[in-house]
């Protein structure tokens, strides 16, 4: 039975990088009717930060990848936060110091300082661990005395010299680490919390998970993961690890980070980020206006592909095509017009009636109320095509809902004439907008009669309506704004 986490820190707003960890999870467990859980990884409470579960809960639901275990929603594998399962972890960090797999360490502060002003790049391992003030150095009745005193300790891993951890990575094949390069990492702190090092061992043994995607950013903790399964008798019950290529800048050129949105003026969180201490707001997909099957698409093809050109995809297609062998090893650069095209092509094919909530909300904020919900959905169904971000909604439907008062008279005054104003006098007279074509051949007819190209006519037309040179075709407008409402548009504008 498969079993998968998405187990992130709580220490701010979640990367479009842990979006996509988390939706691969997701799409793991549906693809193979497995579960989905998420663990709140809270051990270290210096980097807490507070709201950020929430948040991160807030931004899966958005996405519409719900967990189906969590803090809010336990099932039997409970409970779902670190913090909350403090007192399984030492018992665990004990076993491996009698089986010698890792040892107290008493340095104090002071002493790692002192440490590390001797030795450049100082690493607490096997070149110094014998020169440090630890259960590998003390007799075991000095020990003994100073645990019995409640000296302040921690526990450490005892990595072995001279070995080569290796192991079968769903992505990259086989991994391997010499053990020279890895230190003697801290596993239980001197507050008796665990690190993440022990605590995620510990709880993906505890909650059974049988398949960990994360991001390649882990890959250098892997060795002392591996060793732990190990050390604590747990081989055969490792889940099989899978390490997510990195999410690159635009230009390819390293790991994309917050400061390149904020550089090039896009979104990397999914909504925006309020840090709670300092106020500032980082900017989110969500608000930017994507709509989540945009994000989640395309979030999906940052390393992933179905062996197809193929690239709009629903989250119901994806839980069926998901597949581990068609991840790439190689980084997926992250591209923002990219991220635009993805949401433009739901947008376009998105019904009116579903794209219609969100977009009488973002018409309300811009002070226009939606009286009729037929109109509201046929204008929308006559624009899409022109919209690529929720927003853009506004700007291209207010005149459907409220007169023009400012016209782009640059595109047509040089050329207006007193001959164009008698023109549109009778063509207003004489409406008669029962349909698109036929309103479009009555103009050209009159235009033509009276000796007027009717290009010429066209563009003067749609600035009254509209008061801008955009939108769709100026008949459809015009029959969709109805024969008085156009007449009074026409009368307005040449007055
Ligand atoms: N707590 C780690 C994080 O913040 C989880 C890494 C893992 O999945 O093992 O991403």
């Amino acid at each position: 039975k498969v079993r998968v986490r998405f187990a992130p820190s709580p220490t701010g707003g979640l990367h479009l990088g842990g979006v996509r960890t988390a939706l691969f999870n997701y799409l793991f467990a549906k693809k193979h009717n497995g579960t989905f859980v998420l663990r709140v990884e809270d051990t270290d409470q210096n980097r807490f930060v507070e709201g950020a579960e929430e948040y991160i809960v807030n931004c899966l639901n958005w996405c519409g990848i719900t967990p189906d275990e969590s803090p809010n929603k336990p099932g039997a594998y409970g409970p779902y936060r670190q913090s909350e399962r403090k007192p399984s972890y030492r018992k665990f960090a004990e076993q491996l110091i009698s089986d010698g797999y890792a040892y107290y360490a008493f340095d104090t502060p002071e002493d790692l300082d002192a440490k590390r002003k001797e030795i450049p790049n100082f690493q607490y391992g096997q070149a110094t661990r014998m020169q440090m003030r630890n259960s590998l150095t003390l007799t075991i009745s000095e020990v003994e005395d100073l645990l019995a005193v409640k000296t302040p300790h921690v526990i450490r891993i005892k990595v072995p010299e001279n070995e080569n951890v290796h192991f079968n990575d769903l992505i990259r094949g086989d991994v391997s680490f010499e053990t020279a390069i890895v230190d003697d990492k801290v596993l239980l702190k001197a507050d008796g919390m665990p690190t993440y090092h022990l605590a995620v061992v510990v709880d993906d043994k505890a909650m059974e998970i049988t398949h960990a995607f994360r991001g390649e950013e882990w890959l250098p903790s892997a060795p002392i993961h591996i060793l732990l399964w190990k050390y604590l008798g747990w081989e055969a019950d490792m889940p099989q690890w899978a390490h997510l290529p990195l999410i690159l800048k635009p230009d390819g050129h390293g790991k994309l980070s917050k400061r390149d949105g904020d550089r090039l003026g896009f979104p990397v969180y999914a909504m925006n980020w309020t840090d709670p201490k300092t106020g500032d707001v980082t900017k989110g997909f969500k608000e930017m206006g994507f709509m989540p099957e945009a994000f989640v698409n395309m979030l999906a093809l940052l390393g992933w592909n179905d062996g197809t050109e193929q690239e709009i995809f629903s989250l119901t297609e994806l839980e069926e095509k998901f597949s581990i062998e068609r991840i790439s090893k190689a980084g997926a650069k992250f591209d923002f017009e990219k991220a635009k095209w993805y949401n433009h092509e739901w947008i376009k094919t998105e019904s009116a009636e579903r794209l219609a909530t969100v977009i009488s909300e973002e018409l309300k904020n811009a002070g226009i109320e939606v009286k009729d919900q037929s109109y509201l959905n046929t204008v929308i169904d006559l624009i899409k095509d022109r919209c690529t971000l929720l927003p853009d909604f506004v700007a291209q439907s207010a005149y459907f809902f409220t007169t023009p008062t400012a016209y782009d008279s640059a595109a047509v005054k040089p050329k207006w004439t007193a001959e164009k104003a008698e023109f549109f006098t009778v063509f207003g007279s004489t409406l008669n907008l029962s349909n698109a074509a036929d309103a479009e051949a009555a103009f050209k007819a009159l235009a033509e009669g009276k000796g007027f190209k009717p290009g010429e006519l066209m563009l003067p037309f749609r600035i009254m309506l509209v008061g801008g040179k955009f939108g769709p075709g100026v008949f459809d407008i015009a029959v969709l704004l109805g024969e008085a409402e156009t007449k009074s548009r026409i009368e307005k504008a040449i007055a």
